[in-house]
């Protein structure tokens, strides 16, 4: 007997929710020609921040100026401050090609720190530091140390750097709204943390989750050429020619040389010229910390997923076909209480009759949907996990048409790749329809998990930079 499909479900659903679902697939679905058009506005912004004048893509220079040769050695600690956690990390970097050791503990990120004041969140971080080496590490051996660990800070936020050890935070994202950072060097406000404990730690370079994500991948597949991040925040790196970063030129740089830029493209689109936002995107925006800011991020990271999701629920009961009529919804009210786990979960529901689904409202939100409602969220909790992966493929295919790139591997890390379901295949899906690729065929850009950027990326680019230094090219 054939399995009942999805559409022979939906037939139960009455009317007046099948008329919400089918204006809701109408606001979230993003279909070819829209990702062709996003892309090849994509693509001209990419150009634009680039140049003097700047765009609102900030396509950072990064001094990351080419690839690892697999042969870099030594001791470093990397030290990755997300959203969720703080990791520490020390990696020795064998003589073997290729070859490395990891040592790592997370840290929790407490939540007040997000929205803090500047003094507390370094504080907290050199905390960290300091147990993570006081445990892996014996007193006496500290104190005899000739020279100071090098240190690779993975800094994932937008900076301005005029070296690969100091950055300019250009503004917070991920709905971080720590006071007295912005527009401040973060080095040296780091760097007294360190030194007030007297740590035996030399900050090496600053970098970026993604540049870190470039490098860990190419280091381990040299077809890698492009490294992103779809978590919590969204963005890519890339590596460019300095010949082709006019903003850059007064620094007579060698026109073949390769720098890395972290592309910031969770900005893409702030003019809100090609973006298919939606009253929620709108909402989303005005409430957050940094209105007008990170339009693209805001449709598509793992932030944002929970929390458009439930403002969709909300304006259904409230405005709509009385979604969850007659029953307590305080909860669904709260902002943020949904994160991106809980469209996963919804979309990994094996159930047909979504009993999984009943019991994480129940628990989550003391709701009790029916079944037509269940269906309801599942096809919302679909819509909203397939626009986020399709506008995703977007920068990536815009980034290959820039460079003219044909085929490659794409490394990538973050929640949303590693756990959001279906998101690679929904994205490859969409970079198909972007770059029309004969069907049957092996894509040609393929799009897979990355080495960790923020560990092994960190201390790769730490060691690629105390051998410039040493060979006198900074
Ligand atoms: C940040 C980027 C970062 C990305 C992924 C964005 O919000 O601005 O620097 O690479 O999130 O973590
Ligand atoms: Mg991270």
């Amino acid at each position: 007997r054939r399995k009942p499909s999805r559409k022979g479900s939906m037939a139960d659903v009455p009317k007046d929710l099948l008329d919400q679902i089918k204006e809701l697939e109408r606001l979230f679905s993003v279909d070819q020609a829209k990702l062709k058009e996003v892309t090849e506005h994509f693509v001209g912004e990419l150009e634009k921040g680039l140049s003097v004048e700047g765009g609102s893509i900030p396509m950072n220079p990064t001094w990351v100026m080419g690839y690892p040769d697999g042969y870099e050695t030594g001791t470093f600690l990397a030290l990755d401050m997300g959203g969720t956690n703080l990791r520490v990390c020390e990696i020795i970097l064998g003589e073997e090609k290729g070859e490395f050791e990891i040592i790592q503990s997370k840290y929790r990120m407490p939540d007040e720190l997000k929205s803090g004041d500047s003094e507390e969140l370094w504080e907290y971080i050199a905390d960290c530091l300091q147990q993570f080496i006081e445990y892996h590490h014996e007193v006496e051996d500290l104190e005899q140390m000739d020279s100071k660990l090098p240190l690779g800070f993975t800094f994932s936020f937008p900076a301005t750097q005029d070296f690969i050890d100091h950055g300019v935070l250009q503004r917070w994202t991920k709905g971080f709204d720590i006071s007295g950072v912005e527009g401040k060097d973060v080095a040296p406000l780091f760097e007294a943390a360190l030194e007030k404990r007297k740590l035996p730690v030399r900050l090496s370079a600053l970098i970026n989750d993604t540049t870190g994500t470039l490098i860990a991948s190419h280091y381990t597949d040299d077809t890698m050429q492009i490294g992103c991040i779809f978590g919590t925040g969204c963005n890519a790196a890339y590596m460019e020619n300095c010949g082709s970063v006019p903003k850059i030129a007064h620094y007579n740089l060698p026109p073949d040389m390769p720098i890395a830029i972290n592309c910031e493209y969770g900005a893409f689109d702030n003019e809100l010229v090609v973006l298919p936002r939606t009253p929620f995107d709108v909402i989303i925006d005005n409430d957050s910390p940094r209105p007008g800011q990170q339009a693209f991020e805001k449709m598509i990271a793992g932030l944002y997923l929970g929390e458009l999701f439930r403002l969709v629920l909300v304006d259904l009961h409230d405005n709509k076909c009385g979604l969850f009529e007659g029953q307590d919804i305080s909860k669904l009210r709260k902002a943020y209480s949904l994160d991106a786990s809980f469209l996963s979960f919804i979309e990994e529901d094996p159930f047909e009759n979504l009993s999984e689904t009943a019991e994480l409202f129940a628990r989550e939100l003391s709701l009790k949907g029916s079944k037509p409602e269940l269906e309801l969220c599942r096809r919302l909790a679909e819509l909203i996990g397939t626009r986020a992966a399709r506008l995703s493929a977007c920068g990536v295919a815009a980034i290959c048409k820039k460079k003219k790139i044909e085929s490659c591997h794409v490394g990538a890390d973050g929640s949303v790749f590693n756990k959001y379901p279906h998101f690679k295949v929904r994205g490859a899906q969409a970079l198909r329809e972007i770059l029309d690729w004969p069907k049957g065929k092996r894509d040609p850009v393929d799009i897979r998990a990355a080495e960790d950027g923020s560990g092994v990326g960190a201390a790769l680019i730490a060691a690629l930079t105390i051998k410039r230094v040493k060979a006198g090219n900074l």
